[in-house]
């Protein structure tokens, strides 16, 4: 496995792997791996013939300093376990390289990225959809896999990927998770023992949800209602928001009546954690 620091690097190996007729899967990712980013390499390398992983840690996308700074790292970690994953390529840019000085041109996608996500964290998926523009122009890659944990910065890649007509086939991959349930995220590495109980009121309010459907409900509300006395039971939880909405235009939904997406945004101490389930 080699790293790869530099922009043009990437670029000029990019031509190679393509002249020689490579397929190129590429995960994209801010590092601190656990199995769900490993589970998305695992699979590159079974549909692909190179994997390339990227370790970022994108500033633009943070809204909050604190959460930028505090955002856990481990890039020797991340390099034996990406090799194990079978990763033949990991591109680790510095932000000066991706955002040299004069750097003023971003990429914003519209409607579907204004809700939930969007609404609590201003700026978040421009910072998102500029960082995997560029990182898509170094790597070049033919399928990138995302994880369904970020539901809606796979749509939002998505929609990007089909408006501005990228030759890129964007792979969705479901959501791995604790044995308890708690969605993994490299995030659970800053929780407490006792904020790590805590967290997995996210869990099981989305399985009330889906329960609640399997069972006949259909009033949205009334599901949402459920969720949110189960998530306002743990007094470390502070509640962002809680989503029942279309799984494709994510426009919040009245009556479940076909697919439903929910999803569930909270602080559990200073910690900020999504999770989702398509029901
Ligand atoms: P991140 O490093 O958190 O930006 O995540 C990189 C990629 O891994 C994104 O496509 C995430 O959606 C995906 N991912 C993160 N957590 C999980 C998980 N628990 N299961 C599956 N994919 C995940």
């Amino acid at each position: 496995m080699h790293v790869i620091e530099t922009p043009r690097a990437m670029q000029q190996l990019a031509d190679q792997l393509r002249v020689e007729g490579k397929r190129i899967g590429f995960v994209p990712t801010m590092g601190a791996f656990h199995e769900g980013h490993l589970s998305l390499m695992r699979r590159s390398r079974e549909e692909n013939d190179i994997s390339v992983v990227s370790i970022f840690v994108n500033p633009i996308q943070f809204d909050r300093q604190d959460d930028f700074e505090t955002y856990p790292r481990d890039l020797t970690g991340d390099l034996k376990r990406a090799k194990e994953a079978g990763v033949d390529y990991v591109l680790a840019p510095s932000a000066e390289a991706m955002y040299p000085h004069g750097f003023q041109t971003f990429v914003k996608v519209g409607e579907i990225a204004k809700r939930w996500e969007g609404a609590s964290r201003p700026g978040h998926f421009k910072g998102v959809t500029t960082a995997v523009t560029k990182l898509f122009h170094l790597v070049k890659p033919h399928r990138a896999y995302f994880g369904q944990k970020d539901y809606q910065q796979a749509l939002v890649v998505k929609r990007m990927v089909a408006d501005l007509s990228f030759d890129v086939e964007i792979r969705m991959m479901p959501t791995i998770r604790e044995p308890d349930g708690l969605a993994m995220s490299s995030r659970n590495a800053n929780l407490s023992p006792e904020e790590r109980r805590a967290a997995l009121y996210l869990y099981r309010s989305l399985q009330s949800a889906e329960e609640q459907v399997r069972s006949g409900e259909q009033d949205a509300r009334r599901i949402v209602e459920g969720m949110k006395a189960i998530l306002t039971q743990e007094p470390l939880v502070r509640l962002d928001y809680i989503a029942a909405c279309h799984p494709e235009t994510l426009e919040p939904l009245q009556r479940v009546e076909g697919p439903v997406l929910f999803a569930v945004a909270a602080f559990v101490g200073k910690t900020r954690l999504i999770d989702n389930c398509l029901v």
